[in-house]
């Protein structure tokens, strides 16, 4: 369990004030200057020492991804974009975030923004998180006042401007590239890549885009030394990570824990453990929706971290725990994650677009057994077409939970097939 002395987000749960004052009681804005004034190659190198891996999702480590912005850039500015855009289902960490610590992410964008040249950070925030825009926004007019960014930021002798910039609600705005072409004042959808962000981002300019969390973090590890992240965790699953942990436990919360805890303690000591106790649990889905979901004889030993994930084939994803005890209607409950992804299908390639509805009717004839058991296995083959042969990762979303589905649960939907049709000849 994370020892309160290795513990970042010291204000998660809002018992003090956002305000700057707090904040740097907590730590905050300490020493800032002195971090810039160690110079890029070394910020980066203790982003890189740290082992920190993006906490959007994805999991690419966080200095490589730093180091991927050009130093030569023919005249254009250089953009850090942050994805606030918490849109994953099951997901909440990066809203309390911004909610109860926006210095931490602020700080971060000024260091992150220092270590790639760039001119100014946008935060792109779901448009639905109006009360922490709200927060973002105190937050950044506190920082330019104490002159901490702006002209000269810390006194360091470097420009650098933080705006907001709200979302329109849409899912797929969480994708990197539809997010910078609505940044862009365009329909947000995913461009074709390469040419990488790195090199042709917002306004054709060189931008790297991150995570709240990767951001918020940063100031700490560069206080502290990316030897004591990396010290936390387990090898190439470094640090501390802040966990949502939703659905059918006595206390749905988020929570700073150590990478690579086991699911089960996670659960137990944090979200007071499964509603009717353990054995009462069905499954999990330990990533946010779009990751395959587990079966309880997985969860009863697997860690949290991107490895140990990927071995039982699922994925730390957002780190967004749904949990779903033996009330929950398993076939249902995927279908309804279909419908989801039907819905916020940019409709932009042919197999996202056609195969999310084809997969949702299915997945609904599913749900009541109105189907033939071949059915399966064709909608199992319509999966295995999208995934990977999509412009953006929505595809693979919407293919991975029912693949989740039937490798763990076939025996369920093809009882509820044999139920239809024995009823149906009575
Ligand atoms: Fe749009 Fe889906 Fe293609 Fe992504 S995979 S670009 S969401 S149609």
């Amino acid at each position: 369990m994370l020892a309160d002395k290795d513990r970042i987000f010291t204000n998660l749960y809002g018992f003090e004030s956002p305000g700057i004052d707090a904040a740097m009681k907590r730590g905050d804005w300490d020493g800032t200057k002195d971090i810039i004034a160690k110079g890029k190659d070394w910020i980066i190198g203790e982003m890189k020492e740290s082992g920190l891996r993006g906490r959007g999702g994805a999991g690419f480590p966080t200095g490589l991804k730093w180091s991927f912005m050009p130093k030569e850039t023919d005249g254009r500015p250089s953009y850090l974009v942050i994805n606030a855009d918490e849109g994953e289902p099951g997901t909440c960490k990066d809203r309390d975030l911004m909610r109860h610590d926006p210095h931490k992410l602020i700080e971060g964008c000024l260091i992150a923004g220092f270590a790639m040249n760039a001119v100014a950070a946008y935060i792109y925030i779901r448009g639905e998180f109006f009360r922490e825009a709200e927060a973002l926004e105190r937050a950044i007019k506190e920082a330019y006042d104490k002159g901490f960014i702006g002209k000269n930021a810390c006194g360091s002798g470097y420009d650098f401007d933080v705006y907001v910039h709200r979302g329109a609600g849409a899912y797929i705005c969480g994708e990197e590239t539809a997010l910078i072409e609505s940044l862009e004042g365009k329909k947000g959808q995913p461009r074709l890549k390469p040419p990488f962000p790195a090199n042709v981002g917002v306004w054709g300019c060189p931008t790297t885009v991150n995570n709240v969390e990767s951001i918020a973090v940063a100031p700490t590890i560069l206080r502290r030394g990316g030897a004591w992240f990396a010290g936390l965790g387990r090898p190439n699953n470094t640090g501390t990570k802040v966990f949502s942990i939703s659905g059918h436990v006595n206390n749905p919360c988020n929570v700073e824990e150590e990478m690579g805890i086991p699911l089960k303690e996670l659960i137990e000591k944090h979200a007071g453990g499964v509603r009717g106790g353990w054995d009462n649990l069905l499954a999990v889905i330990p990533g946010g929706s779009s990751v395959p979901v587990l079966p309880k004889e997985i969860c009863d030993t697997v860690l949290m971290d991107f490895d140990s994930l990927r071995e039982v084939q699922s994925g730390l994803g957002t780190a967004a725990v749904i949990v779903m005890d033996k009330s929950t209607d398993i076939v249902k409950a995927i279908a309804r994650l279909s419908e989801f992804y039907k819905h916020e299908s940019c409709g932009q390639c042919t197999p996202c677009r056609e195969g999310t509805g084809w997969m949702w009717r299915v997945m609904e004839r599913l749900v009541e057994g109105k189907a033939d058991k071949s059915e399966i296995d064709t909608l199992l083959d319509v999966t295995k077409q999208i995934e990977g042969h999509t412009i953006c990762a929505l595809g693979d979303a919407a293919a991975w939970p029912i693949q989740g589905l039937m490798r763990h649960f076939r025996h369920e939907v093809e009882a509820r097939i044999d139920a239809y049709h024995a009823k149906a000849a009575e």
